[in-house]
């Protein structure tokens, strides 16, 4: 503190280096809260702490249920009935939704203007104590409200009955897995893991919750994040899984980065971090080879495609593109890279039983798109998409040629498959396929998908 009050006086420099050192300076001697180290809160400044820590409190309390409860004058300032308080109430409890006009209620008593309201709101989706979600159908009360915040501080323990289904314990044929995992040995820093969960509502579209994991969604990728207990440390698992390579690839990227920032926070913690061993998952090893997550910094190197596998399998080979992230959105070999990985899985085919993989998945059809040439569009406009269809998709994923492909052939699979049986949509592509001379291309997919010629004449 010595240094700081010399180096006040003989203050020079720019205007905003002085600034950043006064308020450093507040913030030593707790006159303010400033998170100077944090890039994410750099620009914020608390005046008031203790008011701050006080409303936090007023939110964040253990006896939330015993201690809020209603109050008639209360309830009309904040236009609540006591049928609606006690409707949003068991949301908050159960669901850890909180709606506007609840925390209007436990806030009265600090007597806060609108904008300041606001303000501390922003403040908490700022430093992901929780996260701005639309009305749905699963919580009545969120409608009655006009803005709704998710805080995972407050879910129930238990996983949601759906999970099985929606993540099964083995992997699905035709999806990719890829995974990492943060280890805290001794302890974890506190609500590490709710901050991630809270921060990764900016990548996904869809959630499900619980107190240790959520599922999300984008698109047909789907992640998911589990705090488990080990010892006396903790596991944060992160998984990945999809067809859509660069996908994968960006919630992977994209909720590590985030944990790093998160992990900014807490200097001093101690933890290791590893990127689970594809190859190791699909074969099914109890005890995974674990590669070193800060492979995840870095990016697929040019024009390799395959690797040799961990050194718990020398002998075999896994595509590079499972191992080293790709860019999300421009990766120029892409096609290349989606045949290395059809090509792994269908080597894993016959020696684990995961389940004959059809083309028609939503890997199959990238495959057939990253093994079609410009004459895709005809062969799409043949399969019944329209001019105005092809263009819409071209504008929706720009300069990604084989996710154009791609979504067009999902779009006429998901469009046929209502009134059709597979082996006629099959049979539907194989032709537009031919009709375009792509005879090689037909062969390779009855080949690589060990199906019976003799089911699809073909002239
Ligand atoms: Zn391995």
């Amino acid at each position: 503190m010595n240094s700081m009050n010399k180096s006040m006086i003989s203050l020079e420099g720019s205007a905003v280096s002085s600034l950043e050192l006064v308020l450093k300076y507040l913030h030593m001697t707790g006159e303010i809260v400033w998170y100077y180290e944090n890039p994410k809160l750099k620009n914020i400044i608390f005046h008031r702490p203790d008011t701050l820590v006080e409303m936090l409190r007023a939110i964040f309390r253990h006896d939330f249920d015993k201690h809020v409860v209603y109050n008639e004058t209360y309830g009309k300032l904040a236009s609540l009935t006591s049928k609606k308080f006690e409707m949003m109430k068991e949301d908050f409890l159960t669901k850890g939704l909180m709606m506007l006009e609840m925390l209007h209620y436990c806030l009265l008593h600090f007597q806060l203007s609108v904008e300041a309201r606001d303000m501390f709101i922003d403040l908490m989706l700022k430093f992901d104590l929780c996260y701005e979600v639309p009305k749905f159908a699963g919580a009545p009360s969120t409608f009655a409200s006009s803005r709704v915040l998710k805080f995972p501080w407050f879910l129930s323990t238990e996983e949601p009955k759906s999970l099985g289904a929606e993540w099964p314990e083995k992997i699905p044929a035709d999806i990719i897995e890829i995974s990492f995992k943060l280890q805290f040995p001794t302890s974890t820093p506190p609500n590490f893991f709710e901050k991630t969960s809270a921060r990764l509502q900016n990548h996904i579209l869809q959630r499900e919750d619980w107190k240790n994991g959520v599922l999300g969604y984008r698109n047909r990728t789907k992640i998911l994040v589990c705090r488990e207990s080990v010892d006396s440390g903790t596991d944060v698992n992160v998984a990945v899984r999809g067809s859509d390579l660069q996908e994968i690839w960006y919630l992977i990227t994209s909720c590590h980065t985030d944990m790093m920032v998160l992990l900014q926070e807490w200097p001093f913690v101690h933890y290791e971090q590893y990127l689970v061993c594809t190859h190791c998952r699909f074969t099914g090893v109890e005890e995974p080879y674990l590669y070193p997550a800060e492979i995840l910094q870095h990016v697929c190197p040019r024009k390799v495609y395959r690797l040799q596998c961990c050194p718990d399998y020398k002998d075999a080979t896994i595509p590079a593109c499972l191992v080293y992230p790709l860019d999300p959105d421009f990766q120029d070999d892409i096609g290349e890279h989606i045949k290395t990985v059809k090509e792994f899985l269908q080597s894993l085919e016959d020696t684990v039983d995961s389940g004959r993989a059809a083309p028609l998945t939503d890997f199959g059809l990238s495959y057939v798109a990253a093994r079609l040439g410009v004459e895709w569009t005809l062969v799409t406009l043949s399969l019944g998409l329209t001019q105005p269809e092809i263009e819409q998709i071209q504008l929706d994923n720009p300069y990604q040629v084989v996710k154009q492909i791609t979504m067009a052939l999902i779009r006429w699979r998901d469009r046929q498959r209502i009134s059709q049986s597979e082996d006629r949509l099959l049979r539907e592509l194989f032709e537009a396929l031919l009709e375009q001379g792509r005879r090689d291309l037909v062969e390779d997919i009855q080949m690589k998908y060990g199906i019976d010629e003799g089911l699809f004449i073909l002239v």
